[in-house]
Parts: structure tokens; sequence; C-alpha cells
């Protein structure tokens, strides 16, 4: 940063996050169904848009879905494929998912656990096997998801407003 930026307009540019992105406190988990959990990161209301773990400690289908945005990951832990490709997405892998396409998230069986950040615009639209939507999610419901569960849980429901933009 440039010494004379300080005092000027940048003082209006949103604080910035920096967190360790795997906590410490279990409660900072949400859980989002049963054995699966996603971890606020940057929750950004003005583009619809966020970034997020998400952790898996089960084996099967996880779920099948839809974005008409693109979303990018990368592997922190464990491994997933999606049931319409070939690759697997292994620790250390970053995966891009183009807009639009739709598919079914999967764990083998052998992974005990799963992390992967997710950075994600717009929506995700959950399908069934039918491609007949069954539910979607976008930043709000994740922010409306954390207050419920960071209050019931002690940290109260505020805590999410530090990943809020
Ligand atoms: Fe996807």
């Amino acid at each position: 940063m440039y010494a004379d930026m300080k005092g000027s307009t940048h003082v209006l540019a949103p604080p910035e996050i920096a967190v360790v992105a795997i906590p410490e406190d279990e409660r900072v988990w949400v859980p989002q169904a049963p054995d699966v959990w996603f971890r606020p990161l940057m929750l950004n209301t003005m583009q619809g848009q966020w970034c997020n773990l998400l952790r898996v400690r089960r084996s099967g289908v996880l779920s099948r879905h839809l974005h008409p945005n693109p979303v990018h990951g990368f592997v922190l832990r464990g491994r997933w494929h999606y049931r319409e490709h070939d690759w697997v997405a292994t620790e250390g892998s970053y995966v891009f998912e183009p807009p639009g396409e739709i598919h079914t998230l999967l764990v083998p069986e052998d992974t005990k656990e799963m992390i992967t950040f997710f950075n994600i615009t717009g929506c995700m639209i959950y399908l069934d096997e039918n491609n007949v939507r069954t539910g979607y999610e976008d930043v709000f419901t994740k922010i409306d998801m954390c207050r419920r569960h960071y209050e019931a849980c002690g940290l109260g429901r505020d805590y999410v407003d530090r990943f809020v933009r």
C-alpha cells in the first residue's frame, strides 16, 4: 500500500479477511446434512458469491446439482469426483466447474474425510435423478444457516457478520 493512500478514499474499502481456514473451534463448522458441514470464509452479498470449506465425513452420493455460474475448488483433504467425469479431485487438486453443468458429487468409500475450498457465484440448484429441482442455495441462505447455527451453538447469531461483505 502506498503511504499517501492513508486517509484517502480507500478508507471506504471494506475490511479484509484473514482467518485460519480450518478452525480450532468445532462450532465454526455449520452442519448442512448428516456428516456434512460448511465453514464460511467470505459471504459476498453484493455479488451473490461465497467462499467456504465443505467437509464431508461419509461416502457415496453427496448431491446432484447445477450452478449457472462458474465454481472454483481446491481440495485440502481427501478426494472426491463427479459421476459424470473420469477425473478424481485429490488433495491439492484445483477444480474448475463451468457454468451450466449438471453433476453428481461422490465421495469414495475409502475416504474418511474430505475438505474442499469452494468459491461459488450465484447459486447451487439441487436436482434429483430426473433433473427436477429439489432446492437451492445462495449467499443469503448460507448466511441464514450460519445465523441459526451460531445462535444455537452459543457463538451468537452475529458471529457470521465477520465473514459478510
Ligand atoms: Fe458443482
